[in-house]
């Protein structure tokens, strides 16, 4: 059975919920944070690759040319080419020739007399015929450091162009890398050939060649074309999540926001539940409920057969409420048992006051949410044995809301075992009807208000035609409910129904005006 949850329960789901787009928020800006530096620093990276591959291209065209202009050999005509090309573009420092000895025979500064043997380490892999990349070191003409882009020629020499190494790093001055973070710029034997930040002092092992986020930073790693300079940046995550953490404040200041009106929506809410469900408890321990009667005609006899019991509340301040305004928050608050136990107590006991045989019988509306208990036939049982009442002078009323549900048909069959009678109620509202009228053995159908106010004319309603024909030919007495007018009982009669409730005969009342009124019935001539 459903009960009131307790209202430390309440107070932890909102607080929970309260604390969704605080939390929601967090995750989501921690993302967002992570993301964009990786792609800041993806961004950089690519640019170096962009800029490294352009001259690596330069610089390989330049150096083709120049060992197929000057065959590898030192001359005047040489000399004035490569001092050209080493001027024509300003990333050159200086362009030279080395022999097949291994004797630097050339300059772009000048002959070198006599020629210096350049040491093996200052010299490209001879077996690699396209351009390598060294240093940066020391050449034997420059004290600066220089990076060496080499290319050894057809005759075993070799001819080499020198670059400063900032010529690939300084665009990179102005980036936004945190303390810690840096973008490397690593050699073929993993050595450091320049870059900017906090540069590791030792060499660069990248076993990856994939963007990663681990633990303690965010790495992006990216390759030139011919493989000959890898680029690797890294931010430390400490850094990014203290910018995320500042960036935050507004973002936070808004999800209170947020939380703050979903927890004043939700206490509201539960204020509006918990209040009149607190008011109903009450009501129901003081005796404010009383149960109304509304007749049931038999058009053939003109005389009352049944009624309708219609719970009303007498609320001490607000007078009588209707059903409506309080049936919902009965089912929501799990109130709804209790209350239909009393009404049906009620109704019994009521019953049995009444003549004896003035009314076939009476019928209680069942809500669905109470076809669940299984206390509910135990309770009828014994309430109709206490006061002696026959169980075929009670007939439930229940809707199609969850006939679909199995419990619910079990529980409709152990009426029917007990002898309760049952009513389809607002017939033609709900949806796959037939199936159900097949299915579960009714007696009565009762079609709903809303038909039978479509009954203006002659005419009348076509849909309430088929059902009415659909009651009969599955053998069920149909109740029309809601009958307000003379025009709309003569339709319904003509149209062969035989039992009718509405204000046309009587609106429902209370015991002892419902007494009076089958009284007065018992007197009409038949
Ligand atoms: P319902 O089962 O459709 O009950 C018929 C409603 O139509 C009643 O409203 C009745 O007063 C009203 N009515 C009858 N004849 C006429 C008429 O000629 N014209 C108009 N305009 N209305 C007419 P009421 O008493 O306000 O009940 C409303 C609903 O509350 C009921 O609809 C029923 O679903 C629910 N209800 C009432 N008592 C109980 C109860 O004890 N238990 C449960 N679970 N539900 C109940
Ligand atoms: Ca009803
Ligand atoms: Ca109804």
């Amino acid at each position: 059975m459903r009960r009131l949850p307790s209202f430390y329960w309440l107070l932890l789901v909102v607080l929970l919920a309260s604390f969704v787009p605080v939390v929601v928020l967090l995750a989501v800006s921690y993302y967002q944070a992570i993301q964009s530096s990786q792609e800041q620093l993806a961004a950089e990276i690519d640019q170096s690759v962009r800029r490294t591959n352009d001259l690596l291209t330069t610089a390989d065209t330049l150096l083709t040319r120049i060992a197929a202009d000057t065959g590898g050999q030192s001359s005047p005509e040489a000399f004035n080419l490569i001092r050209r090309y080493a001027y024509n573009d300003p990333r050159f420092r200086e362009v030279g020739i080395i022999d097949e000895r291994g004797f630097l025979v050339l300059s772009s500064l000048g002959v070198v007399n006599p020629p210096i043997l350049v040491p093996a380490a200052l010299r490209a892999n001879p077996s690699r015929r396209v351009t390598q990349v060294l240093g940066p070191v020391k050449t034997v003409l420059m004290k600066e450091n220089s990076l060496i882009l080499s290319l050894p020629t057809h005759g075993e020499g070799e001819v080499n162009l020198l670059v400063d190494p900032a010529v690939l790093t300084h665009f990179l001055d102005d980036s936004e890398l945190g303390p810690n973070g840096f973008i490397a710029f690593v050699g073929q034997d993993s050595h450091l050939m320049g870059g900017v930040g906090l540069l590791p002092d030792e060499r660069l092992d990248i076993t990856s060649a994939q963007t990663s986020i681990d633990r303690s930073k965010i790495q992006v790693v990216r390759s030139t074309r011919k493989h000959d300079i890898t680029i690797v940046g890294q931010i430390p995550l400490r850094w990014v999540l203290r910018y995320w953490w500042h960036d935050l404040t507004i973002g936070i200041l808004f999800s209170l926001l947020c939380s703050g009106f979903l927890m004043a929506l939700l206490i509201r809410s539960a204020r509006r539940t918990y209040g009149i469900g607190h008011d109903i408890r009450i009501g129901l321990t003081h005796h404010e409920f009383v149960v109304y009667y509304q007749p049931i005609i038999d058009l053939k006899t003109q005389r009352c057969v049944g009624a309708e019991a219609l719970v009303r509340w007498q609320h001490p301040n607000l007078g009588l409420i209707a059903p409506d305004a309080f049936i919902p928050i009965t089912e929501q608050t799990g109130l709804i048992q209790e209350l239909s136990e009393w009404v049906i107590q009620q109704v019994i006991q009521d019953q049995a006051e009444l003549q004896e045989d003035a009314v076939r019988y009476i019928s209680i509306n069942l809500s669905p949410t109470l076809l669940g208990s299984e206390d509910l036939l135990d309770y009828v049982t014994q309430t109709l044995a206490i006061h002696s009442l026959p169980a075929q002078r009670i007939l439930f009323e229940v809707t199609e809301t969850r006939l679909v549900e199995p419990v619910y048909a079990n529980r409709l069959s152990s009426f029917r075992q007990l002898g309760i009678r049952l009513a389809l109620d607002d017939f033609g509202t709900g949806y796959s009807s037939l199936r159900y009228l097949d299915k579960f053995e009714f007696d009565y159908l009762k079609i709903d208000r809303c038909f039978i106010q479509r009954i203006q004319t002659a005419e009348g309603s076509p849909i309430m035609d088929t059902l009415i024909e659909l009651g009969h030919t599955l053998g069920l007495e149909v109740i029309a409910e809601g009958v307000e007018t003379v025009e709309q009982c003569d339709y319904l009669q003509q149209a062969g129904v035989r039992y009718v409730q509405g204000w046309l005969f009587a609106k429902a009342m209370p015991l002892a005006d419902f007494s009076q009124f089958l009284q007065q019935q018992q007197s009409l001539p038949l």
